[in-house]
């Protein structure tokens, strides 16, 4: 994560303390065992943007140093042969980097080495916004509102970092050998990804969106065939543009706003970085999220565990045209509009009432911006089961969403372009076509596309009464 050169803490600091004699090392540790949930787009997108990195720092004929291995050996070994070290990062949320970083912690503690940790990933530090009594907000409007009020400049200062203060002739090249078995992989794209990664595609990504989409966002933001949002998740998440970059360029935009219209597109926007901030308080405070529902209770669920229908869902058969053109988005492009995420994962969960797990888990294995807390936070949002989540009894209806949000088609006919010449009153439910409607659309039902998997009507009464058997007891 932070993988760029610019506006960041950690580097900042460490490029401001970095005394004059002092031996350095930039390295990145690499642990290829822990790619096993990430999927070959992902991996991509970190390769390609650790080797623009690289060539940012050779400019400054300095090296970006990959160590493989797990960090607690790569610390251990590093410690036995240099001695004593200060290690400058920035902190990460995920339950799983903090537990690694406590035990490196540990490491190079025990043998007085010094910690520098910072919070750069989000906005605020997890923790800062509190309600009245101290606690931590479960409800996202007043955690925004508490947020918004205490937004000061500080926030989205730009963290200079100047390179030139430090003199390349003290960087060590680092030699060492760890204990770790650690698997290498080749990967190959497949099929064309959503982005190649690098901090050069996020600042055009962002220039555009200032340019062309900030001011539309709110009334385009839900329209899934029209490019309506930022589309910087990946690079937010990987730190190749800073979540300071993003929010002091939604500043700009609001103070140059002219229009009304204008200004609530910017501040909507706005609105979206602070559910993402939200999700990271959360997650921070509730480790047990990474397996645990946040409303404990509905673990007691009985989930449907059928096979059949979770790969029909995964593969885009489900005969629910919104919802098969956004898993063959997902599974051909790594990425997926936000309310194309919210109407699949509402379809597993609820038409289907399979555990939010195993979405969570399909998504993160093909999400180049899977990100651990949004992940977690929109499907727990979905099954109802989540952080102030949509309540149990309003589940989508797939038609409606997708007559509403994708009124002509355009979106599931790129995504499924057997369904092309439907017209728009067939385009959502092709199975209602008669015989003859089909052979005059070219798409015979069961053959070329396939009928309803589940009837949205009659599973609606009894996920409901699944969940009222938990909320009563
Ligand atoms: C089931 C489900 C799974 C999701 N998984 C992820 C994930 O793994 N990684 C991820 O980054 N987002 C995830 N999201 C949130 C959201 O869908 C994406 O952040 C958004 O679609 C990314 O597109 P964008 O960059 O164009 O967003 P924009 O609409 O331009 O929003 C700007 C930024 O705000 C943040 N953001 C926007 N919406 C949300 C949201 N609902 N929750 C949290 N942050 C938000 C993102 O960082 C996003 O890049 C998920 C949502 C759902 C419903």
């Amino acid at each position: 994560k932070d993988l760029r050169l610019e506006d960041n803490r950690g580097l900042s600091e460490f490029l401001s303390k970095v005394s004059g004699s002092c031996k350095f090392s930039l390295i990145y540790i690499k642990n290829e065992n822990t790619f096993n949930y990430f999927g070959e787009k992902r991996i991509l997108f970190l390769n390609n943007t650790l080797s623009e990195l690289e060539a940012g720092l050779t400019s400054y004929n300095l090296h970006l140093q990959l160590i493989r291995g797990k960090s607690t050996d790569v610390f251990n070994s590093l410690i036995n042969k240099y001695g004593q070290i200060s290690l400058y990062y920035n902190k990460q949320i995920e339950p799983y980097c903090i537990k690694r970083d406590r035990l490196v912690k540990e490491i190079v503690e025990s043998k007085n080495g010094m910690i520098c940790d910072f919070n750069d990933s989000t906005i605020f530090e997890p923790g800062e916004i509190k309600n009245d009594s101290g606690e931590q907000y479960k409800v996202y409007t007043p955690f925004k509102k508490n947020a918004l009020n205490r937004l000061e400049k500080n926030h989205y200062v730009n963290v200079k970092t100047d390179l030139n203060l430090i003199d390349s002739g003290n960087e060590v090249i680092v030699e060492i050998n760890t204990d770790s078995e650690i698997k290498t992989g080749k990967y190959e794209l497949i099929e064309k990804s959503y982005f190649s990664g690098g901090r050069k595609e996020g600042l055009s990504l962002l220039k555009d969106f200032y340019t062309t989409g900030i001011s539309e966002y709110k009334i385009k933001r839900d329209i899934p065939s029209v490019n309506g949002t930022s589309r910087l998740s990946a690079h937010l998440h990987f730190g190749t543009v800073s979540i300071r970059e993003a929010l002091r360029t939604a500043v700009t935009a609001l103070e140059k706003s002219k229009k009304e219209s204008d200004a609530a597109g910017i501040q909507t926007w706005i609105n979206e970085l602070l559910w993402r901030e939200f999700y990271y308080h959360i997650t921070y405070f509730n480790p047990q999220l990474i397996s645990e529902s946040f409303r404990k209770e509905y673990d007691g669920l009985k989930w449907s565990y059928n096979e059949i229908h979770f790969d029909k869902w995964s593969k885009g058969i489900t005969g629910y045209p919104i919802v098969d053109a956004g898993m063959r988005q997902l599974n051909s492009e790594g990425w997926l509009h936000n309310r194309v995420r919210m109407i699949v994962a509402m379809f597993l969960t609820k038409d289907l009432f399979i555990d939010w797990r195993l979405g969570e888990k399909y998504f993160a294995e093909k999400l180049i911006d899977l990100d651990f807390a949004s992940n977690n936070g929109g499907w727990q949002w979905c099954a109802s089961t989540g952080v102030d989540a949509q309540p149990y009894f309003r589940i989508f209806n797939p038609y409606l969403q997708s007559k509403k949000f994708d009124p002509d088609g355009s979106y599931i006919k790129k995504y499924i372009p057997e369904l092309k010449d439907l017209p728009p009153e067939y385009v959502h439910e092709p199975d209602l076509m008669n015989e003859s409607e089909q052979r005059k659309f070219n798409v015979i039902i069961d053959k070329d596309y396939p009928r309803r998997m589940v009837d949205h009507s009659k599973v609606r009464d009894n996920v409901i009464s699944e969940f009222k058997k938990i909320s009563y007891n």
